[in-house]
């Protein structure tokens, strides 16, 4: 079984979140059962030099309308990762964030959809509004598409206009097709014409048919209800891994969980903290609401009585980014760290007791897996993802603190709570060394979507 497998971000050339993560872990666990090609644009902030990216003179035209775009395919010696470079796609400094994005990612989607004809591919995986378009594009082959939604909170929406520069057919402007409120919805399309959808959780399959999780396309998709399932994501516990971490001040393991407190002790002295038994609690993610951003503004000046440190790492937006830097001015043992830096979270992660993860909505967060892995103690919402990954119960992968309600007060409760179990070294300890343990890789769910394929090309 061929398989083409589509996203518009690939750790470790480009990444933004999740997405990039699961697209470069996702596709390293179904090697060892399909015939799989991982397919992502050739930015130009990659470096070329770096992953032995060189030009293949593999030069193809593609017509579209009155225009016609030429793109490039590459593929570095000892991957089978399969680069596509356009100008308009890849001559950019950041992923995302342009007038153009509409143009950008339906042509990359044109291109995929002509690859995957080129290498007479069975299945092709499409990720999240960038590569949906590919669904329709690929309707009238005999190509079977799967979609898989990693965040419904964002679409593609785009002014109608981009419609005709990607040669796509008034006639799939309507509320059946995708057509919103008077947009072209990219992920509308993908989720009407693809043979199977699939999103990262099963809990947030279910979520997603509510108003209240559903952004505008809860209708739309119980509609198309029949073709959902929810597959929760894993991490590439190859990747990280707290043993053989360069990162890290200190690498340790399940066996030796006490060597974990030498990143602590590390940390601690580059922060300037003198107690040192204080536990450390962080946060790292984007600044947006979804990450429960507003529950944490909120509780600051309550966690800054409390005896902790609190670090928080992550960009956003502005406003979000200002308040942070002000009250970790204001509160001693509260710290925001603008930015996005790979090496600094993961050594947060090997430095901390517990993680906070009080998200709004999340559709699986792999946060909560890298901490438990790092021997990091999730607090999370049960919603999403989290509420399918972190359990209360002992013996359930991953023990954690859970809590209910979206509240700051429920958020702070979790937090002394969490404050209690550390007051009980051992138990805590204990607890740390179970979920260092737990199944957190893409085996399971590598071994779902080899079932889903088989299903879809019966
Ligand atoms: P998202 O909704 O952003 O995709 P996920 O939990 O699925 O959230 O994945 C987030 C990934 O991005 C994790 O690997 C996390 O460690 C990483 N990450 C997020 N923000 C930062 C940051 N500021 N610095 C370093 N890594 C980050």
């Amino acid at each position: 079984m061929k398989v083409l497998f589509a996203s518009s971000e690939m750790y470790p050339y480009s990444k933004s979140g999740g997405l990039g993560d699961v697209a470069h872990s996702l596709p390293l666990a179904l090697r060892e059962v399909c015939d799989i090609t991982p397919v992502t644009p050739l930015y130009r902030f990659i470096d070329r030099k770096k992953f032995g990216l060189h030009s293949s003179g593999r030069v193809y035209m593609l017509k579209m309308g009155s225009k016609t775009y030429r793109y490039e395919l590459i593929q570095a010696k000892e991957s089978d990762t399969l680069f596509v470079y356009n100008d308009i796609l890849c001559e950019t400094e950041a992923l995302y964030g342009y007038d153009n994005d509409g143009l950008r990612f339906g042509l990359f989607s044109r291109m995929v959809a002509e690859i995957a004809k080129k290498i007479q591919a069975d299945i092709v995986h499409l990720n999240d509004w960038h590569t949906a378009l590919a669904a329709l594009f690929l309707k009238a082959e005999s190509i079977k598409t799967v979609l898989t939604i990693h965040n419904l909170a964002y679409q593609g929406l785009f002014d109608k206009k981009v419609l005709k520069k990607l040669a796509i057919d008034k006639k799939y402007f309507t509320m059946e097709s995708l057509e919103f409120y008077g947009k072209a919805n990219f992920l509308k399309a993908g989720i009407a014409y693809s043979d199977r959808i699939t999103t990262v959780s099963p809990s947030y399959a279910k979520e997603i048919l509510t108003v209240r999780f559903g952004c505008g396309l809860d209708g739309f998709l119980t509609k198309h209800r029949r073709k959902l399932t929810g597959i929760l994501n894993g991490i590439d516990t190859v990747c990280f891994d707290p043993e053989h971490d360069r990162a890290l001040y200190a690498n340790f393991s399940a066996n030796h969980v006490g060597k974990k407190a030498a990143n602590k002790k590390a940390y601690y002295k580059n922060l300037g903290v003198k107690e040192r038994k204080k536990p450390l609690f962080i946060f790292i993610g984007r600044l947006v609401e979804q990450k429960g951003i507003s529950v944490i503004a909120a509780s600051l000046k309550d966690l800054s009585a409390e005896p902790l440190e609190f670090v928080m790492l992550g960009e956003g937006e502005a406003e979000t980014e200002k308040k942070l830097s002000e009250l970790s001015e204001k509160y001693g043992n509260i710290h925001y760290l603008k930015g996005y830096d790979e090496a600094l979270s993961r050594q947060l992660y090997a430095a901390a007791d517990f993680l906070l993860m009080p998200s709004l909505f999340e559709p699986c967060g792999l946060n909560q897996m890298i901490a438990a892995r790092y021997g990091a103690v999730p607090i999370v919402h049960a919603t999403g993802g989290l509420k399918d990954s972190v359990f209360e119960e002992k013996k359930k992968c991953i023990r954690g603190i859970v809590f209910e309600s979206y509240s700051n007060k429920s958020c702070l409760h979790a937090v002394r709570r969490a404050l209690a179990l550390y007051g009980d070294e051992k138990a805590c300890l204990k607890i740390a060394e179970f979920d260092m343990q737990c199944d957190v890789s893409f085996r399971k769910s590598a071994k779902a979507y080899m079932k889903l394929y088989k299903e879809m090309t019966a």
